[in-house]
């Protein structure tokens, strides 16, 4: 017998509309690239989601097609959050840090067919529109008056002339909720980019298990500010978790310096912030240096990386803003653990509750776990063992964007993470390593097979090996470690100098280290653990 209750679809476009009906007055503010603080509410949001879905219409979109943007946090690439998703097209939010290169490959990758971008992108749109090769209408995410004339790019229009043309009157479609909404490309493992395709059902439950109170506690009462990029997993899903629930957002535009950051929680009456480790890390720099003090903060996520311990300490102790430590991927919406203490917590000494802190939290609804040994059995739950960490859930991957076919699921459904923890008694996971071979630098990727592969690509080089080194302000950053082909002559800086315009620049290893020999597995695989024995004693040049 199925049950006998409404089948309502879940589908982005009805946050919004909630938003719009339930919170017509709460604000939106950002930081523009402009320079200015632009604000508005919820009702113009939703006006102006329906004019660029209009927009979308007009130019003769297809369900499903692809809209790119490069773009910082803002009020108008949260108009095109709603807009391309509610009328039923892709969101795929590019990221303006990647090389150029890497831009053009992902863009054709999706076929993206249209691309809007902030005027800061301006000279990356200039220098690959030539060779995206899907992309048919580029729109700058500017007033019409500030649209540059002769940029080389064809049709270019401003964001406001595009969308002012037209109503903002408009049905959303309803459709299947299992249609996709947004994609996001991680360069997290070897290879090529890969794309997590997500869908209006995994956005919407992400959103509501996101605003839980033991996960991101979301409310009307909250002023949010997502320092996150959008381009990174949809802001940590923030954006639709606060559509629904009505909470005010702050946007900080390109301003990620912790002055500005600092200025715009104080002046914004922020409550709640996202961001990975380094961004706090510089705000905290600046308002130790000042002296400054939060006056509405009371919490903050932090995820990416690992949270030093130093960081929560201040936080907690010295800012009473408490942190909400977190774990997840690209390929989980991303939300997986997050760290909230359990009534037993609360009676433990401040030592030991930082010693939970320090963890990586417990599953949110929605997001099973385990972690198995490497014959895939699953290991107890004591805190102690660590195994390779395995998730299953309604807002995780099933198949990469255009690799149907080849699953990344293991038996029972289950996706491997790369990363490597331990679970204790109360669920608590903490990640103890990293089981694939990459670097993560200030929340950004850098593949190690690519440094790598640049490295190699010169005469001199006979080979090499990239690992991650702990840097205080980056998290890890990029060196390697190069034998040199007999008789060849190649000194730190030439080699260095070699990878500039070959990747982005916060993917060049920060220093190169000469060895006789890099150790090698009985299949010839290079061994870095061993490496890293090896370069026990090394440190990172100005650390
Ligand atoms: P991304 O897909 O870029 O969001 O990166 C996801 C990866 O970042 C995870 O698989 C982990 O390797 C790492 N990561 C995310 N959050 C944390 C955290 N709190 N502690 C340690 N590593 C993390």
């Amino acid at each position: 017998m199925l049950g006998l209750m409404q089948n309502h679809q879940l589908l982005i476009s009805s946050l919004i509309e909630h938003a719009e009906r339930h919170h017509s007055e709460g604000e939106i503010v950002s930081r523009r690239v402009e320079g200015d603080i632009h604000r508005y509410t919820y009702k113009q949001v939703a006006a102006r989601s329906r004019q660029v879905a209009n927009a979308l219409d007009a130019l003769k979109l297809n369900f499903s097609d692809r809209v790119a943007t490069l773009a910082w946090n803002g009020y108008r690439h949260l108009e095109l959050y709603f807009g391309v998703s509610g009328s039923g097209r892709v969101l795929h939010t590019l990221n303006p840090r990647l090389h150029p290169d890497q831009v053009v490959w992902i863009a054709n990758h999706a076929e993206d067919s249209v691309l809007c971008f902030d005027a800061t992108f301006l000279p990356i749109v200039k220098a690959i529109h030539s060779r995206c090769t899907t992309i048919q209408h580029y729109v700058m995410l500017c007033d019409a008056a500030a649209l540059p004339a002769d940029t080389g790019i064809p049709g270019l229009q401003s964001y406001e002339a595009w969308i002012g043309a037209h109503p903002s009157t408009y049905n959303w479609p309803q459709f299947d909720e299992n249609s996709a909404s947004s994609m996001c490309y991680t360069s997290g493992t070897t290879g090529n980019p890969k794309a997590a395709l997500y869908s209006h059902r995994s956005t919407m439950l992400h959103a509501l298990a996101g605003a839980m109170p033991d996960v991101l506690n979301i409310s009307a009462r909250d002023s949010i500010l997502p320092v996150v990029p959008m381009f990174h997993v949809n802001a940590w899903g923030l954006p639709y978790s606060a559509a629904m629930n009505g909470a005010k957002m702050v946007f900080p535009g390109p301003a990620m310096d912790g002055k500005s950051i600092y200025e715009l929680i104080e002046s914004e009456k922020v409550t709640f912030a996202a961001g990975v480790p380094t961004v706090w890390q510089m705000m905290l720099g600046h308002i130790q240096t000042g002296g400054l003090r939060f006056s509405t903060l009371n919490r903050t996520v932090i995820g990416g990386s690992a949270c030093p311990p130093a960081m929560i300490a201040a936080f907690n102790d010295v800012y009473g803003v408490e942190v909400l430590h977190a774990w997840g991927m690209t390929e989980m919406s991303p939300l997986g653990t997050v760290c909230t203490l359990k009534n037993q917590h609360l009676e433990l000494s401040s030592e030991d509750k930082m010693k939970v802190r320090l963890k990586q939290g417990r599953a949110v609804y929605g997001v099973d776990m385990k972690i198995v040994d490497p014959d895939g059995d699953e290991l107890p739950w004591d805190g102690k063992i660590s195994g390779d960490l395995l998730v299953r859930g309604p807002w995780i991957i099933e198949q990469y964007f255009k690799q149907e076919g080849a699953s990344p699921l293991v038996s029972g459904g289950w996706f491997p993470t790369g990363d490597v923890g331990t679970i204790d008694g109360n669920g608590y996971l903490q990640i103890t390593d990293r089981s694939k071979d990459v670097i993560k630098s200030g929340g950004e990727w850098i593949s190690s097979i690519d440094v790598e592969n640049i490295a190699m690509a010169h005469p001199a080089v006979l080979m090499a090996a990239c690992i991650g080194m702990k840097h205080p302000k980056w998290d890890e950053r990029p060196i390697i470690a190069v034998v040199k082909k007999p008789g060849a002559e190649v000194s730190r800086d030439e080699l260095l100098a070699f990878f500039v315009g070959k990747t982005a620049k916060f993917q060049i290893p920060d220093d190169v280290v000469f060895v006789d020999a890099i150790p090698l597995g009985a299949t010839g695989k290079m061994q870095k653990m061993k490496l890293r024995e090896v370069l026990k004693d090394y440190s990172l040049p100005g650390v």
